[in-house]
């Protein structure tokens, strides 16, 4: 740490809008910047390999609502234990020492870990730091909304006795639960870093993506559970100290970092024997994964995007006289701007793999336009040996703007009157129906517009984006046996799209989710062909999952859905058609199961 001024509030205040221009040590030098003592990884690995123990330096930003709790803007730690009714006394803040206090005033760090204020201030720090890196230049360059009504969420770091942890829309929390080891230890799920920050990542794309929750596709759940885990990845690797140790261990050869690519360490020992929940460090493909679930489904992409950052650190390590600290440096800012970046082009429902591939490699283009080192065909490779991504994107993709050649405007809007107001993007949609392949009978809306300044890793301004999601419902009607106790009612199918335009208002980017109704020219005949195969998916799961049990009615009260057992998808009644939603309830594991048992279950998905 830097040698610190005494910085007062009042001056810190007048500082923080020009807190974005300074440099990391500065900023730590005004105090603009604290840091926390955080575990590196969680208690299990701190015990067995004491150098990859604590994050001493957990650097945190500065604002001006720090108090008691913790609680800051975006997040208020309650730590309330349902099982026990329990309200645990808060971590103190303490303005003079920039610390929080345990009840008897004592600094809560690495040497006194053992009160629950410890673990609140530990759940907090790693949440901290999480937002700010995907809200940075070279995340999505923008504040980061929640996928519920409200800008706080409740973190409980103790929630009761089980095997598990989740994000839980309707409650607005993330709930963390204990238990105790076979050798009798206890388990705290909210020490864990990875834990943590895999839940957290649900947070986030529950709120830059909320109607993915309204989607049956195995594919959008496991691409939830894929963002969870490169969240935990990523998180890891830029800790300095976690880095240093790891270049130093490895001598530049990542591959060897088990203790990267292994996701939740201590929860796999103790509820699987494995030496993780989870690996990233994998060679599967979308064909030895079909049919599994979601979690593990999304080791595909963890394992693809794993491989991208181990081919960026190898090339940042042969390519100059870079040693391997410098080569992990380079190579995680580059793989934080790969992975989160593409996230404002995904379609805003129904995600697959193969749109995130897509949205991953026109990003890349659009940081990185002129390719001198040919990411993008690496990039390719990998999602193609994957079989998220086939040869015909590979030679399609190889064309130059091939997607976007399609997309020719009739009626030209000024972008200005676009991006003002979601009723000036509307009109832009309605007048170019046509263009954009918005049926004339559906009632399309605007289901969100931000623009956003990205960075490139080395700080240079990607053009400024505005991202404008659209969808409509289509009417499904529920018409088999297959659909049980629903036949004869309905369901409705969301389509819509995502366009990205540059501030002059051209269009970067265009994915989309088609309907089965339209016009008859050849665009028109070729997205309704999508759209078809879209709803005989749609009414496969549906069937699929009254079949074998696992539609619900919603469950939870106030109190949302702590502490009950939750069907994996819920039906409800709204407009007079059914809506079928995934549990906005997305556990560490086990949420998926085509067979569950009534009661509380937290088994864990191998
Ligand atoms: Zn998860």
């Amino acid at each position: 740490m830097g040698v610190r001024r005494r910085t007062t509030e009042t001056a810190r205040k007048r500082l923080y809008a020009a807190s974005q221009y300074l440099d990391k040590k500065v900023k730590e030098e005004l105090g603009l910047l604290i840091p926390f003592t955080v575990y590196l990884q969680d208690p299990l690995l701190a015990k067995n390999d004491p150098k990859f123990g604590f994050d001493k330096e957990h650097l945190v930003r500065w604002e001006p609502g720090i108090s008691d709790g913790p609680t800051s803007a975006r997040f208020a730690i309650v730590d309330y234990n349902g099982d026990t009714g329990h309200l645990a006394p808060k971590a103190k803040w303490n303005l003079k020492k920039e610390a929080f206090l345990d009840p008897a005033g004592k600094v809560l760090d690495h040497k006194n870990t053992k009160p629950l204020q410890f673990h609140q201030v530990n759940v907090w720090a790693v949440l901290q730091m999480a937002l700010t890196f995907f809200e940075q230049g070279q995340g999505l360059g923008r504040p980061i909304p929640f996928g519920f009504e409200g800008n706080r969420l409740i973190v409980v770091p103790h929630a009761g006795y089980g095997k598990n942890a989740f994000y839980d829309r309707k409650s607005k929390s993330l709930q963390f639960y204990y238990f105790d080891n076979d050798e009798g230890e206890r388990v705290y799920t909210c020490l864990s870093t990875d834990i943590i920050n895999h839940e957290f990542g649900h947070a986030v794309l529950d709120g830059v993506r909320p109607y993915f929750i309204e989607s049956c596709l195995d594919e959008t759940g496991a691409f939830h559970e894929f963002m969870g885990d490169m969240t935990a990845i990523l998180l890891l690797l830029r800790k300095n100290d976690f880095r240093k140790k790891l270049a130093d261990s490895t001598d530049g050869n990542l591959s060897e970092a088990k203790q990267l690519s292994g996701i939740a360490e201590e929860f796999g020992k103790a509820v699987s024997n494995n030496d993780y929940l989870r690996t990233a460090d994998n060679n599967l493909k979308m064909s030895d994964q079909k049919g599994s679930g979601p979690h593990a489904l999304s080791e595909v992409m963890t394992g693809a995007m794993y491989e991208i950052l181990l081919k960026l650190s190898e090339h940042y390590l042969d390519n100059s006289d870079n040693t391997a600290r410098d080569a992990y440096w380079s190579a995680i800012q580059r793989m934080q701007r790969v992975a989160i970046q593409p996230l404002d082009l995904l379609p805003p429902v129904d995600v697959t793999f193969e749109d995130y591939a897509l949205a991953v490699l026109r990003a890349e283009e659009l940081a990185n336009p002129t390719d001198p080192h040919n990411y993008i065909e690496t990039m390719l490779k990998i999602f193609v040996k994957r079989e998220i991504l086939d040869e015909s994107h590979a030679e399609a993709m190889r064309e130059p703007r091939y997607v976007y050649a399609r997309l020719r405007l009739k009626v030209f809007h000024d972008i200005d009157n676009i991006s003002r107001s979601r009723a000036g993007a509307y009109r832009f949609l309605d007048d170019n129906r046509d263009a954009l392949l918005i049926p004339a009978i559906q009632d399309v809306f605007v289901a969100d517009l931000y623009d956003s300044q990205k960075l490139t890793r080395e700080g240079r301004r990607v053009p400024r984006q505005i991202i404008l999601e659209y969808l409509w419902r289509e009417n499904v009607p529920l018409t088999g046996s297959e659909f049980g106790e629903f036949r004869g009612q309905s369901t409705t199918m969301l389509c819509g799209g995502t366009i990205v335009f540059d501030e002059k208002g051209t269009v970067l980017s265009w994915a989309r989710k088609p309907g089965t109704q339209g016009g008859r020219n050849k665009a028109w005949k070729e997205e309704i062909a999508i759209g078809r195969k879209r709803r005989e998916a749609l009414l496969e799961n549906i069937a699929h999952r009254i079949k074998s049990g696992q539609v619900g009615a919603v469950l939870g009260g106030e109190k949302g859905l702590l502490g009950t057992y939750v069907p994996p998808v819920t039906v409800r009644e709204l407009d007079g058609a059914l809506r079928f939603e995934r549990t906005p309830h997305l556990s560490l594991s086990g949420e998926d199961h085509d067979h569950y048992q009534g009661g509380r279950s937290w088994e864990v998905s191998s």
